[in-house]
């Protein structure tokens, strides 16, 4: 074991987004890479916010993904305790203070500040308060006096340097006496042996309040490394206006996890031109170093093209289980059809998703193919009679339905009817499928079988007009 820890720390107000995603997939590939400690941590201080369902619903994302972690995953809602012993330490040696300010003073006192032009920040107004009144107030991080700046090293933004004057007096403990995000943040990064950060870069400003507080606390400060956002294509912040933002909504439109995972891999880190890394790849050759500056632009057909790579060269029994609860959503009943894995084969070439997939693949179950309006009035004719009922008698005098007895029973049949080959396979795809576009015909004839082929050319000449 290395001794890098790194974690992950979602807030459990919503779906694990994709930016949480990537997030999360760097520390986890970190971790892996450097036989390192990957920690999940729920924070789930703002009570209200928080729910259950959220923690569910991120926890079955990471899961999907295969993010799993090494410890956790910790509630900040089990450390309350540890938090307030924390505040207690920092008023207790005069680096915290109570404010009783209250919202109206504040509001006039940012009023004031702004009009004068001057930045909207903490006037310090109760620092040097002795008394403790009986009225409710939040506890406040005094910001050292002596220092000017704060400078770290980022691993992926390079150094950064903050100002301390454009920083103020940091709510530590709100008024109804929970602790703030900045403040739990450190002690727990600090008391889990955190020492590599990975985050959003949304972050970024309160990098250097955190880093006082580390100091203040008297902790080890960890390295930093700060992730550009993703952006949507016209470079504003991915929001649901671009469409699905939720880990689990790709899974729903029939997405594979690997796609996904090496598509956000690649959104911001890029190793030469290389575009296809499975998960191992990825352990093996991510670093921070080759991780851009500045924000990736997130581009759904990217994503789509990954998927489509990952269906044709993916293993046909896990994507037939994959698939399975796609066509049960479509209420096809699998028990009369052929099998799922002979399906997916003769589909892996075509189908960009499992959604695509699933409904390339209803004609396979269906009792009776819904014909295609244009395909019934150009191939169901009475025309046809004679070229289905030829194809009907070689297919029932197929030995067997490899391809080769297949090729034979075709060239008999365009022997007979002297059509050439996609005169005779377009009408009979029409019969076995209900239109135009599927997989080969032989593929189709070998996962149908002889009887439900037959059966489906009876109902065609039925149908002939
Ligand atoms: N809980 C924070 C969030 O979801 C993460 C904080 C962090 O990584 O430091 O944005």
């Amino acid at each position: 074991m290395s001794q890098l820890r790194v974690r992950f720390a979602p807030s459990p107000t919503g779906y694990l987004h994709i930016g949480g995603a990537r997030t999360a997939l760097f520390n986890y590939l970190l971790a892996r890479q450097q036989k390192g400690t990957f920690v999940l941590r729920i924070e789930d201080t703002d009570v209200a916010r928080s729910t259950q369902e959220s923690v569910d619903a991120i926890l079955d994302a990471m899961d999907w993904l295969g993010l799993s972690c090494d410890e956790g995953p910790y509630y900040q809602s089990d450390r309350f305790d540890l938090y307030k012993n924390k505040v207690q330490q920092l008023l207790d040696c005069g680096k915290a203070y109570r404010c009783y300010c209250t919202a109206e003073e504040l509001d006039a006192k940012r009023e004031t500040a702004m009009k004068a032009g001057r930045k909207p920040k903490y006037d310090g107004t109760c620092r040097h308060r002795n008394d403790q009144p009986d009225l409710p107030y939040v506890v406040r991080f005094k910001l050292p006096e002596d220092q000017e700046a704060v400078t770290f090293p980022d691993r992926i933004k390079g150094t950064i340097t903050f100002r301390t004057e454009e920083l103020d007096d940091l709510i530590i403990q709100r008024s109804d006496g929970t602790p703030t995000y900045n403040f739990v943040v450190v002690i727990d990064d600090a008391e889990m042996g955190i020492n590599l950060v990975i985050r959003g870069d949304d972050h970024i400003n309160n990098t250097p309040r955190q880093i006082l507080l580390y100091e203040a606390l008297g902790y080890a400060v960890p390295e930093f490394a700060h992730v550009p956002m993703i952006l949507g294509a016209d470079k504003k912040r991915l929001s649901k206006r671009h469409g699905a933002t939720s880990v689990m909504a790709y899974q729903e439109l029939g997405y594979l996890p690997e796609a996904l995972v090496n598509y956000l891999a690649r959104l911001g880190w890029s190793l030469g031109d290389e575009e296809i890394f499975s998960m191992e790849d990825l352990i093996e050759k991510f670093s921070l170093e080759n991780v851009g500056r500045s924000a990736g632009v997130f581009n759904p057909d990217k994503l789509l093209w990954l998927n489509s790579h990952y269906i044709k060269s993916g293993d046909p029994q896990r994507l037939a289980n994959l698939l399975t609860p796609f066509l049960e959503k479509q209420g096809l009943d699998l028990s009369q059809g052929p099998d799922i894995v002979a399906v997916v084969k003769s589909l892996q070439e075509r189908a960009a998703t499992l959604v695509e997939m699933a409904e390339g693949a209803a004609f396979y179950y269906v009792d009776q193919v819904d014909y295609d309006d244009k395909a019934r009035a150009k191939f169901l004719s009475t025309e046809q009679q004679n070229l289905f009922e030829k194809i009907r008698s070689a297919l029932n005098e197929c030995s067997d339905f490899s391809e080769e007895s297949l090729e034979q029973a075709f060239a008999e049949v365009m022997n007979q009817t002297q059509l050439k080959f996609g005169k005779i396979a377009q009408p009979l795809r029409v019969a076995l499928t209900g239109g135009t576009a599927s997989p080969s015909i032989y593929e189709v004839l070998q996962v149908i079988g002889r009887d439900r082929a037959v059966a489906r050319i009876d109902r065609a000449l039925n149908h002939l007009a």
